[in-house]
């Protein structure tokens, strides 16, 4: 037997080198959640299986193709996570935040797996970051809730994404509208894949997001919820739509968007971008004022969204858009001897306990191979250290970026004359920016 040194289709690593991009992501979506009053909630990894059956929906792709479940010793029957809001809504019922004050609102960041063909955009442990709000049926709440999104977007740089919303409608426009659906779909029902037609019996508008291309072209021509929305849902959407233009954020109504999970009334919508191909939507969100009750809740309006970080990783690189520079080495401590090495260890804990991010040699290296390694490592200054230096108490401080050497001295002033050299550096590190800048403005207007 080979060695294992594939990991399984469909995952990815996150290596040290790019990981950064998603300390990104996920500071920014914390901040941006935190600041409309969201807070964090955290929750397992799996969960019984009935609870996606029931939650997702029995006729979904996701329960009928995706989901990842395992048998315990025992009979149980779990399922990895195949997205947030089922566990995330299970635990707000079971810990009693859904009996708290209205509305409550949480978020969270975390993976999923879903059982599909891998490709770009696409794979089978991906990543959301999401929100709930639990409490309010009033269209405020729905563009609140996509408002956070767009914030989000908006800030990690993202251009050109369009929002697409629609109204599916409450379980009262729905009967019309499965009556609609069916008769459309049973003329043609020869031609749908086997999956549809048993959805045409038990769950027709499923058939609208099949992703098989037969169903998909027949589906083009299907009549549309929209056409079948009772007052109160046209009210509502109304409501949202109203909303969204005293934001001021731009939208457009696109009546073929009914997401693929059971769930959902009324609002849904998607935050789309055509710069990462096929699989193009980053954010798809909506209301689900049934799903609590579904739970074994009381009848609990409720809204949310989930946010694909694979896919707005990826617009983002093919955007050129700023990530947050990892932080770089303040001081490497390069030293000869067994004397300057054990100065340099002191000096680094030293140096770490008031904040410094500081590493010396741990392989016993020359000085030459030691300054490479700094180099390579970014090391804002190095530090020299042998025996001479030892002697006088005093030693060279090398700025990497200039060159420039300083003299400084081997006691506690020391942290002061580099803390000094560190300013000085990152204020003339400013200056060349702001100089830049302005080279660009100039050359702008000139
Ligand atoms: P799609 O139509 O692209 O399959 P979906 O409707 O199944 O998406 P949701 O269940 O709404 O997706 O999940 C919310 C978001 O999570 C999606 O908009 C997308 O950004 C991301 N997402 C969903 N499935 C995957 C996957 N297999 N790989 C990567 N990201 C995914
Ligand atoms: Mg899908």
């Amino acid at each position: 037997m080979g060695v294992i040194t594939q990991r399984p289709k469909g995952t990815n690593d996150i290596v040290p080198s790019q990981v950064y991009k998603w300390h990104t992501v996920e500071k920014l979506a914390a901040e941006t959640a935190e600041q409309y009053g969201f807070r964090e909630i955290r929750v397992p990894t799996f969960e019984d299986t009935g609870l996606f059956i029931r939650s997702v929906g029995e006729t979904t792709d996701v329960v009928q193709k995706e989901m990842y479940s395992v048998t315990a010793t025992g009979d149980a029957q779990f399922t990895l996570r195949p997205e947030g809001t089922a566990g995330v809504m299970r635990a707000m019922l079971e810990n009693g935040i859904v009996n708290e004050g209205f509305p409550q609102k949480v978020y969270y960041i975390l993976s999923c797996f879903r059982h599909e063909k891998p490709q770009a955009g696409r794979l089978r442990e991906f990543h959301q970051f999401g929100v709930e709000m639990v409490g309010s049926a009033d269209p405020r709440a729905d563009a609140e809730v996509i408002s956070l999104a767009k914030s989000l977007i908006d800030r990690v740089g993202l251009r050109n994404i369009q929002l697409n919303i629609n109204s599916i409608g409450c379980p009262n426009c729905r009967a019309d509208y499965h009556r609609a659906l069916k008769e459309y779909f049973s003329a043609r029902r020869e031609e749908l894949c086997d999956t549809c037609k048993d959805r045409l019996e038990k769950n027709p508008m499923r058939i609208l997001d099949c992703k098989s291309p037969v169903c998909q072209s027949i589906a083009a021509g299907a009549p549309v919820i929209i056409d079948y929305l009772c007052d109160d849902c046209n009210e509502h959407f109304k409501g949202l739509q109203d909303n969204l233009s005293v934001m001021g954020i731009d939208f457009e109504i696109n009546p073929k968007i009914v997401r693929g999970l059971d769930y959902y009334t009324r609002t849904v919508f998607e935050f789309i971008t055509t710069d990462i191909g096929a699989q193009g939507t980053v954010c798809g969100g909506g209301r689900y004022d049934g799903l609590i009750e579904e739970l074994g809740g009381q009848k609990t309006p409720s809204l949310g969204f989930g946010m694909g970080l694979e896919r707005l990783i990826l617009t983002m690189e093919k955007q050129g858009c700023d990530f947050m520079e990892p932080k770089t080495c303040d001081l490497y401590i390069a030293s000869m001897g067994q004397a300057a090495s054990q100065r340099a260890m002191a000096m680094a804990m030293e140096l770490r306990d008031e904040g410094y991010f500081v590493e010396y040699d741990l392989i016993g290296r020359g000085i030459k191979p030691q300054m490479k390694y700094a180099d390579k490592i970014g090391s804002k200054f190095v530090l020299v250290l042998g025996d001479n230096e030892l002697e006088t108490g005093k030693a060279k401080l090398k700025n990497m970026a200039s060159g420039e050497q300083t003299d400084v001295t081997l006691d506690r002033s020391f942290i002061d004359d580099f803390s000094n050299a560190l300013m000085s550096e990152m204020f003339s590190g400013l200056e060349e920016e702001m100089a830049g800048l302005l080279g660009k403005e100039q050359g702008k207007n000139g």
